[in-house]
């Protein structure tokens, strides 16, 4: 990670070295955060934040659900965002909004702990590596299963929630996979440690439904916008681990994952072993909107 130079914090905009919490922060105990990722992208037509809007619903929405007030209007956070960014001289940036539960409280009960705001930004290139992009990844199914319902809830963004994902990537680089995809508690397809999955067989396109132990990602629902347009069918489904292992085509999708392809699961080659025809066809088409600035669908916010 490249460090940048300032971190906005509680209104202010510190230095990297001084963004500090207290040890005994609620957080730290407890994985009382949420949080988002969201990226901005140096286009053509200049600095754009993708999907800005989203993400900050998503983050009150996962706040809410944690009964976390945000101490701040959604206009004053993107306002923080964009002085963040500028104030580090970003071009294109990932941008890492944080709410947490500070100091006040050492029980459980987090009732009487502070709420805190962070936002940093640094340089972050492609996530899981620049050629894989072309080439794609290999991946595994994990032997850990993802959240079950009425547990932790998958719909916010949590701090605790990947707990379960750091798991699911441990064990899959152990064995020199890069990544692993979560099955749910009843065995269907639900997603990676930190993506969501796409699996095209007979040119139709299934992904998990929102509901199944997935976080609803921003650019899941983008890539399914897309698609639809293009004509492909896409069915919100629950998809059968069988179903990985005889796909033609596999994708990962996240705003840091951006369209991944994968080109083999569990050591079954995925269709050719290289990225599927309508993986590039979507792919090519989101690099339209975030590299040249195309963007029909109003999703960029130049800043
Ligand atoms: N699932 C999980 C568990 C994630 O962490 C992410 C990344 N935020 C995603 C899916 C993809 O979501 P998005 O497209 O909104 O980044």
């Amino acid at each position: 990670m490249n460090k940048s130079e300032k971190i906005w914090m509680n209104g202010e905009l510190v230095n990297w070295h001084d963004a500090k919490i207290h040890i005994l922060s609620h957080v730290i105990h407890y994985g009382s955060s949420t949080f988002e990722g969201i990226r901005c992208y140096d286009t053509d037509k200049g600095s754009a934040i993708l999907f800005f809007d989203e993400h900050i619903k998503r983050l009150y929405q996962s706040s809410k659900i944690y009964r976390m007030e945000i101490p701040y209007s959604e206009q004053e956070l993107k306002d923080a965002i964009i002085a963040t960014i500028k104030a580090n001289g970003h071009k294109a940036c990932y941008i890492r909004p944080l709410v947490k539960r500070g100091q006040g409280a050492l029980g459980v009960n987090p009732a009487l702990a502070s709420i805190e705001v962070a936002i940093a930004t640094w340089e972050w290139g492609s996530y899981l590596g620049e050629e894989v992009l072309e080439n794609g990844v290999d991946v595994c199914v994990s032997s850990w299963a993802r959240l079950a319902p009425n547990t932790l809830p998958t719909w916010a963004k949590a701090g605790g929630n990947y707990l379960n994902s750091q798991l699911i990537k441990m064990e899959a680089l152990m064995d020199n996979y890069a990544e692993g995809i979560g099955l749910d508690v009843h065995g269907y397809v639900a997603e990676g440690s930190g993506e969501n999955i796409f699996v095209i067989r007979d040119g139709i396109i299934y992904t998990p439904m929102s509901g199944q132990s997935i976080l609803p990602g921003i650019t899941r629902n983008a890539v399914i916008h897309i698609a639809r347009e293009l004509g492909y069918e896409v069915q919100e489904t629950l998809i059968p681990r069988e179903a990985l292992y005889i796909a033609d085509e596999v994708f990962l999708t996240g705003t840091a994952a951006e369209i991944t392809p994968v080109r083999s699961i569990d050591k079954y080659a995925v269709g050719d072993e290289k990225r599927g025809p309508i993986t590039e066809l979507l792919q090519s088409k989101y690099l339209d909107i975030v590299k040249k600035g195309t963007d029909p669908y109003n999703w960029l916010t130049f800043i």
